[in-house]
């Protein structure tokens, strides 16, 4: 299923947010200039988008720095990587707990 796509660009209070949380060892040049949103298609007067911004230096386990907007408010939130693997092995991109069906990262294009 392709994904909402809903975009947004990256402001500069988002990035340094985005670099504090992620700390020093953090690279700002990771960061694109603007994100899509990375869940299914969903209600978006309920529910926020979610964009991957940066992962944490030195982490191996899929914790990075995501962006969570709406049409009124953007926050940036370090969140746990969703643990899960489809048949082939592929993990999920998206945060744990993430709502919707898990992002193979072979079945979403970028
Ligand atoms: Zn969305
Ligand atoms: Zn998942």
């Amino acid at each position: 299923m392709p994904a909402c796509a809903a975009p947004t660009a990256l402001g500069l209070t988002i990035v340094a947010h985005t670099l504090i949380l992620a700390g020093p060892e953090s690279d700002v040049d990771e960061l694109p200039p603007y994100v899509t949103c990375e869940l299914d298609p969903h209600d978006t007067t309920t529910q926020d988008h979610a964009a991957h911004l940066l992962f944490l230096p030195g982490d191996t386990e899929g914790k990075a720095v995501w962006l969570l907007w709406n049409e009124k408010h953007a926050r940036t939130q370090i969140k746990d990587g969703c643990q899960e693997y489809d048949p082939d092995h592929e993990i999920c991109t998206l945060y744990a707990a993430h709502p919707h069906s898990h992002a193979w990262r072979s079945t979403r294009d970028y």
